[in-house]
């Protein structure tokens, strides 16, 4: 499958015509338990379906092809896959490095739960690789997490650079690829160790599921990950891993839409008075364009943008579209639209990852561009009008 590109291989990696029926599509393995031909006589290792489950692995060996590494690990969530990951590869005491705007659910995570079990962090800016460095405990740091782009103020972080200041400091570099996708941004190849999704964002992309995903760069590191995902147990369901498998088959096409409608969208926002800075990593002028035109192979569907006239035009704005719904989340074929200072942000408030209160942020879907950029149109049209 390797020689293959990258849409035959979301297509079919992992996944052959069943010997048995020739059906061309994954059957969802909806069983517990499976018949043993003697004790212990498994066919083809399947006993439990905590442990294994065919469509699970079906999954698991396409997301392994899609971001070029050996071997991945689905998981109920985006957060189970990475809790999972904390407690495999930390133990009481060591430290992490993490995004000072990672994912709110993310920081959530490290702060209010795996604090109290004894791991420590450290927040920093990693679009700022010297700031990365200078959080590093040498020693008791072992893992730098990062995430690029980073959301909702979308900065980039310079994965190969990173990876080599975490390698130096005996740390494992991983990379929350959640917002870029693999057909965006592979980060395996750029030197990370380990890459998360939360695959109910673009990887599943219908806004339909909820799961997560580990990717390894390095064989030995699935041994323990596997060994954790079966004795803590949060594992995508078969259905779940059949949703997530249906929806990577168009994930190149998908985001190449989202990215066309994304620059749509951005070039309208640019030329509007009522929008004081639009924020796209495509755009000369972002601070980490340079990085992101190197690592990613276009821009990715997220904008976000502050607004002129503060807070209440944001408030405004978000509630006054149609095609955009107003909600949280991101990455499905359908628009979305919210105020990260009062939803997907609010639990930071008050804390280094608070966001500017005129800040919008979009997830530019891919129904027909100009109707997006109208909808923009007429809902600040509307705000105006009050
Ligand atoms: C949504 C998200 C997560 C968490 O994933 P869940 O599937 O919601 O548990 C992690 N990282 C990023 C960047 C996300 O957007």
């Amino acid at each position: 499958m390797t020689d293959y590109g990258f849409e035959t291989r979301a297509i079919h990696a992992g996944q052959e015509p069943d010997p048995r029926t020739g059906a061309v599509v994954p059957a969802i393995y909806a069983t517990s338990t499976y018949k043993q031909d003697g004790v212990g006589g498994l066919r083809e290792g399947y006993e439990y379906s905590r442990s294994a489950n065919p469509t699970r692995t079906a999954l698991e060996e396409c997301l392994a092809s899609l971001e070029g590494g050996p071997a991945a690990l689905a998981f109920a969530s985006g957060l189970a896959a990475e809790d999972t990951l904390l407690r495999a590869l930390t133990s009481p005491g060591d430290h992490v490095v993490i995004p000072d705007d990672a994912y709110g659910g993310t920081f959530r995570l490290f702060d209010k739960v795996e604090t109290r079990w004894g791991l420590a962090y450290d927040a920093a800016a990693v679009a700022d690789v010297d700031a990365v460095r200078a959080a590093i405990r040498p020693g008791s740091t072992k893992i730098v997490w990062v995430e690029t782009p980073t959301n909702p103020l979308l900065g980039i972080a310079d994965i190969a650079a990173l990876a080599e200041v975490a390698h130096e400091a005996g740390a494992l570099l991983v990379v929350d690829n959640t917002f870029a996708s693999p057909y965006l941004q592979q980060p395996l190849a750029l030197g990370a160790d380990v890459v998360v999704h939360s695959t109910t964002k673009y990887a599943g992309g219908h806004s339909d599921v909820v799961g997560g995903a580990l990717v390894v760069g390095d064989e030995a590191l699935e041994e323990p990950l596997r060994f954790h995902q079966n004795a803590m147990g949060a594992v995508a369901g078969p259905f779940d891993a059949w949703l997530v498998l249906r929806g990577l088959k168009t994930l190149g096409i998908r985001m190449e839409r989202h990215c066309d409608n994304a620059e749509a969208v951005v070039a309208f926002l640019q030329g509007r008075p009522e929008v004081a800075e639009v924020i796209y990593p495509g755009l000369v002028e972002h601070p980490g364009h340079a990085v992101a035109a190197r690592q990613m192979r276009r821009f990715g569907g997220m904008v976000s943008f502050r607004m002129t006239a503060g807070e209440q035009a944001a408030l405004g704005v978000v509630e006054h579209t149609e095609l955009f719904t107003l909600a949280e989340s991101l990455g499905g074929v359908e628009s979305l639209i919210e105020h990260p200072g009062r939803m997907t942000h609010a639990s930071a408030a008050g804390s280094p990852l608070e966001v500017p209160s005129d800040l919008i942020r979009v997830s530019v879907g891919i129904e027909t561009g100009d109707d997006l950029v109208a909808d923009l149109e007429r809902a600040f049209e509307r705000y105006a009008r009050g």
